[in-house]
């Protein structure tokens, strides 16, 4: 399929800059041409955005003073003009209200003042620069405000990006507004619940299958595939696809190392998917690191273990599709913690929410550099809401993990996919052993061997983001030897 046929299905705005400082250094990752529009402008005062996706047609909307640029995408298609209807009736309280896969920037000429919002789980990152003298520079990638480190004063409601001093990435869930110098006022308008649910179990499974058939429904369009591992998460979304539009397309990875074609087929043939493997090997998949990171813009080693398979699948998918996934369902469900029934389920729920921001998993660049866009019911705020507030006992139940969603899926649904356990994409992908083996190869003891991943994506985040190096310039081999010899290894 053509990316002219389907363009239009992907958000226009899927990276962007904005500035009032003239610099013209911007790299943003997102494909095809950038575009500059002008979103305020007089005398002494303009706020130009440069915006990036696979549609030249920015997502700007306008009335009277103000502007909106909307990245990613609101319920209901509203698009940027939502936003700007919900912003003039409400100010920045409109945030509080707005649910979607989005980073916002909206910009008022009667006082001068920018507004950035992040959605509730900050799923497009967004970074901004608020120098001393009164500038304001925004954008969903850092490396493009490279050239502005060191002239940012902080700001509530952010946090500062390792390594680039002045830059500040917007929290998840946080709605920012910049006015003269010494003006910032951040508020929150989603926050991770603390409360739980005791719902009756059958209800609360019901009440699963409700919510995330009404995040795939807002989601969904023609023209997307779903990357389909055969796993209870992303079978129940490609079931859910199946149910709503009548047909679901499906891709499965698999390297010469390990695959999930078997669990996958079973459930593309059961929903009559048109389904399709790829294979390819696991090399191609950690050569993929520089990219990842670049893309990520985050040093976590485990984040990135995880993304790099579906960052080498993507490769496979034809620019102008929509990509859905099932990622994120473990983080509130704990489906990850198979291992630890010693410790209590609900802890490390709360440590898992309280940690995931900045992470940067959902962010849509992973896809947006060649074309595509992500979505990922599972982290939709009325899903994710209604899954964190569960009780952990619907979550680890009859010695099952996930048991709700299980449960919430099982009539749609090979018996054996239902009950199938938790393998992780890293893991299925054979990512994680093939990549620790080529550390044990250079003499790291196993002892060593998640520290010394955890060096490598941080020599590789000082490159590609810190640096602005191309990721194509990073030899992998030859950054490991380094980072390798650079540590005592122990026998
Ligand atoms: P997991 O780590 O298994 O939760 O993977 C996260 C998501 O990535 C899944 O829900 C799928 O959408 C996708 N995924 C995982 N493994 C594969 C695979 N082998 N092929 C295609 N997609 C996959
Ligand atoms: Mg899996």
């Amino acid at each position: 399929m053509s990316a002219a046929m389907t363009g239009t299905s992907v958000p226009a705005a899927v990276a962007c800059r904005v500035s009032t400082l003239d610099t013209d250094d911007v790299a943003l990752s997102a494909q095809a041409a950038h575009d500059t529009v002008q979103l305020a402008r007089d005398a002494r005062w303009h706020l130009d955005a440069t915006v990036a996706g696979s549609s030249p047609r920015a997502a700007v909307a306008r009335d009277g003073g103000l502007a909106v640029l909307l990245v990613g995408e609101v319920p209901d298609t509203g698009g940027p003009d939502a936003v700007l209807h919900l912003f003039r009736d409400l100010g920045p309280c409109a945030f509080s209200q707005l649910s979607g896969r989005f980073a916002a920037v909206v910009v008022d000429s009667a006082d001068r003042s920018v507004t950035v919002a992040t959605d509730h789980a900050g799923t497009v990152p967004l970074h901004v620069v608020h120098t001393w003298d009164g500038h304001i520079a925004v954008a969903t990638e850092a490396k493009a405000l490279v050239r502005l480190r060191g002239r940012g004063r902080p700001l509530p409601g952010t946090q500062e990006m390792p390594g680039l001093g002045g830059v500040r990435r917007v929290r998840a869930g946080t709605c920012l507004s910049l006015a003269g110098p010494g003006q910032a006022r951040a508020r929150r308008t989603w926050v991770v619940p603390a409360h739980r649910e005791l719902v009756e179990p059958h209800l609360a499974a019901e009440q699963v299958r409700a919510v995330v058939e009404e995040a795939v429904a807002w989601q969904a369009r023609d023209g997307m595939t779903t990357v389909l591992s055969g796993g209870i998460d992303s079978s129940a979304v490609a079931a859910t696809v199946r149910s709503q539009r009548g047909s679901v397309s499906t891709v499965t990875m698999g390297t010469d190392r390990s695959d999930e074609f078997g669990p996958a087929a079973l459930v593309a043939e059961h929903l009559g998917a048109h389904h399709t493997e790829v294979s390819t090997t696991v090399a191609s998949v950690l050569a993929e690191l520089p990219i990842v990171v670049a893309l990520t813009e985050s040093a976590d080693p485990s984040v990135n273990e995880y993304l790099l398979p579906l960052a080498r699948l993507y490769r496979e998918i034809p620019a102008g599709h929509r990509v859905m996934t099932g990622y994120g369902a473990d983080i509130p469900l704990g489906g990850m913690h198979r291992g630890r029934a010693d410790l209590a389920l609900e802890e490390l729920i709360v440590e898992d929410m309280s940690s995931f921001d900045g992470l940067n998993e959902l962010s849509p660049n992973l896809g947006s550099h060649l074309g595509l866009w992500t979505s990922h019911p599972y982290w939709d705020r009325a899903v994710l809401g209604r899954l964190v507030t569960l009780a952990a006992g619907l979550k680890r139940r009859h010695g099952r993990d996930k048991w709700v969603l299980r449960e919430a899926f099982r009539d749609l649904l090979p018996e054996q996919t239902v009950l199938r356990p938790k393998l992780g994409i890293h893991e299925g992908s054979g990512t994680t052993s093939h990549w620790s083996e080529v550390l044990l190869e250079r003499g790291v003891s196993p002892a060593d061997v998640t520290a010394t991943k955890a060096r490598i994506s941080r020599a590789v985040y000082d490159r590609v983001v810190v640096d602005g190096e191309a990721p194509g310039a990073v030899d992998l081999d030859d950054l490991t030897s380094t980072v390798v010899a650079a540590e005592p290894v122990r026998a």
